[in-house]
């Protein structure tokens, strides 16, 4: 990446050019403010089809939710202007023309057509750099009764508008969220604030697929604790409707039926590239519009960023579809600086990081799956699961559940998750610094990171997580995940499992699984309750199995052979427990 040019390298290149921009919310005007302030004399004009400009999508749920009241804080800039026409003409002297789609593109004469969705009136733009940043439209399952009355999306303004007027009518009582994926998880919660009855059904085995399956089962259950059901692993296989054609109930593959007043479909986004294609520009495989690290196209006047193009996962180098609002704007960032001076800086891809709130609890992820790992051929992959308060009991600690995938050959960092009540984005944060970084746990596990008790532990749950990482890599802690413990008892082995905490803490809250009460101060004198065969598997837990932990090295350390920490102890126990 070109990073440092000699500082007068913007005052030589030729200016006055006409930059004209596809798209006017996230990528689009970044790229058009980019290109403003390295060339101070271009025409750049932006062309949005909606009637709002740089809204702030990511901010839809909360709208919805009620979190804030105000829509225009959804456009405003930090200091309370609305972002309209005439601000970017008079602040950033770019010309926005809204309510106007951009219908075809010919590369030979470097113009666009565009239809004036208001009037009807066609125009002819003329450009010598043309960005494409024309985001995706959301999926929509190709079932009976889709185009019924009730059923929406919360993809754009109006969207969002109309959601927000059903909470404030407080009307509408039952509705379904189709997909538990990121948008729908966020619209469940927006929609329970408002008082309305939530089912959330997602086709696959778990909602959340950018987390592994203990993870997201942990949330799945925070989400029912707020009275919202989710269903999993069953599709929608029709909307059903009245006579007036009205949304009564959603239909499922096992024939089930969810009677409701509204649908909101989150199933995925699909990139709009309708008019590059038929204008020559090349289409990849995840259906996005192929740029290079410059974030331009085959043809080299035209860049393409955002939810509408696919970019190089950093880790696999196979393209994905990543529509994020961050990297929409990272990529607006490159595309406008190269189309106002010339390729000079790069976008090196994604590890696709994200996060949500769910409710209490925050969620995300950063890098690779075991899963992708595996997919991507990784043969020797090792994770471990640790649980954490994020700061001191003093300081009210809230609870912080982490998921470490690394390759053992290497040494290096491939993926983290984190969820919990504690802060989830800066641990995944900090993960996607040390993957970008290239670090190995060895690297990680003495990371100098701030510490001060109103912020985190002495040790924060990242790095906790990496030494529990390295411990397993070195052979000092053997761990099994909570779902591997729970199928061994299904298939009906009998480890002998053991309780490290104090009586209180059992009687206050258990899993119930045969396990044995013996805290952790008390097992150098009681080693005689255990197996007398020392090659028996036991396996130790605590509420976080930082106890669990320690009474397995004494175990190992009195001569017993197979010892296993529970990972994560019951905070990362997704099942029923007795207590
Ligand atoms: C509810 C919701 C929550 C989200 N939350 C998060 C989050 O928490 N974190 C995160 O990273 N990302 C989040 N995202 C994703 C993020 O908003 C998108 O990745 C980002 O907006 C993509 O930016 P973009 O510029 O590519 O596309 P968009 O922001 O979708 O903008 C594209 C614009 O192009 C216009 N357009 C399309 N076709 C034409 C045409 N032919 N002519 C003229 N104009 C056209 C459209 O009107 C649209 O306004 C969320 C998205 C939604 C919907």
């Amino acid at each position: 990446m070109v990073l440092f040019l000699h500082k007068n390298y913007i005052k030589e290149t030729e200016m006055s050019k006409k930059i004209l921009v596809i798209g006017g919310s996230a990528s689009g005007p970044k790229a058009a403010a980019r290109a403003r302030r390295l060339d101070f004399h271009a025409d750049i004009t932006i062309i949005q089809k909606a009637h709002d400009l740089s809204m702030a999508s990511c901010g839809y749920p909360y709208y919805v939710g009620g979190f804030f009241d105000n829509r225009n804080q959804l456009l405003c800039t930090p200091t309370g202007v609305v972002r309209d026409p005439s601000y970017f003409m008079k602040s950033k002297n770019i010309n926005a023309i809204t309510d106007t789609e951009v219908t075809s593109i010919n590369r030979d004469a470097k113009t666009v057509e565009a239809k004036n969705l208001v009037t009807g009136e066609k125009h002819t733009y003329e450009y010598d750099k043309l960005i494409l940043a024309m985001g995706a439209t959301p999926k929509m399952p190709p079932v009976p009764g889709i185009d019924l009355k009730g059923i929406t999306t919360l993809q754009s303004m109006p969207d969002a508008d109309y959601l927000r007027k059903v909470r404030d009518e407080g009307k509408i009582k039952k509705a379904v969220v189709v997909g538990g994926g990121l948008i729908g998880i966020e619209t469940c919660e927006a929609l329970q604030l408002a008082g309305i009855k939530i089912t959330v059904i997602e086709m696959l085995p778990q909602i959340l697929m950018f987390l592994d399956w203990q993870l997201a089962k942990i949330l799945e259950n925070h989400v029912k604790s707020h009275a919202a059901d989710v269903v999993t692993d069953n599709a929608v296989s029709a909307f059903l409707g009245d006579e007036n054609g009205q949304l009564t109930a959603v239909k499922l593959a096992n024939g089930d039926e969810i009677p409701c007043e509204m649908a909101v479909v989150a199933i995925g986004v699909t990139p709009n590239i309708k008019i590059a294609q038929e204008a020559g520009i090349k289409i990849g495989d995840c259906r996005g519009i192929m740029v290079d690290t410059y974030m331009q196209t085959n043809d080299p006047d035209i860049y393409a960023v955002g939810d509408c193009t696919e970019i190089p996962h950093r880790l696999s180098g196979t393209n994905v579809h990543a529509p994020y609002g961050d990297l929409a704007n990272l990529q607006g960032r490159v595309a406008g600086e190269n189309a106002a001076v010339g390729n000079v800086v790069e976008f090196p891809g994604t590890i696709q990081t994200g996060v949500c709130k769910v409710f209490e609890f925050s969620a995300g992820s950063t890098g690779l799956s075991r899963t992708s790992a595996e997919k991507l051929g990784y043969k020797n992959i090792e994770t471990v699961t640790t649980s954490g308060p994020d700061r001191p009991g003093f300081m009210g600690a809230k609870i912080l559940i982490n998921r470490m995938i690394a390759d053992a050959d290497t040494g290096k960092l491939l993926g983290f998750e984190c969820i919990g009540l504690g802060d989830a984005s800066k641990q995944i944060g900090m993960a996607a610094m040390a993957i970008m970084g290239g670090m190995t746990i060895d690297q990680l596990v003495n990371a100098d990171l701030p510490y001060a008790p109103p912020f985190s532990l002495a040790i924060d749950n990242i790095l906790a997580c990496a030494h529990a990482l390295q411990n397993k890599l070195r052979g000092i802690m053997e761990g099994l995940s909570a779902v591997e413990l729970y199928n061994k008892l299904a298939k009906g082995e009998k480890p002998f499992i053991i309780d490290c905490r104090s009586p209180d803490e059992w009687e206050e809250m258990r899993l119930g699984i045969g396990e044995h009460l013996i805290p952790v101060g008390g097992l150098r004198d009681r080693l005689n309750e255990l197996p007398e065969d020392k090659s028996t598997e036991i396996v130790t837990y605590c509420k976080i199995s930082l106890r669990g932990y320690e009474a397995a090295r004494t175990l190992i350390a009195n001569g017993f052979t197979n010892v296993k920490v529970m990972e994560g102890g019951i905070m990362a126990w997704p099942y029923h427990r007795e207590k």
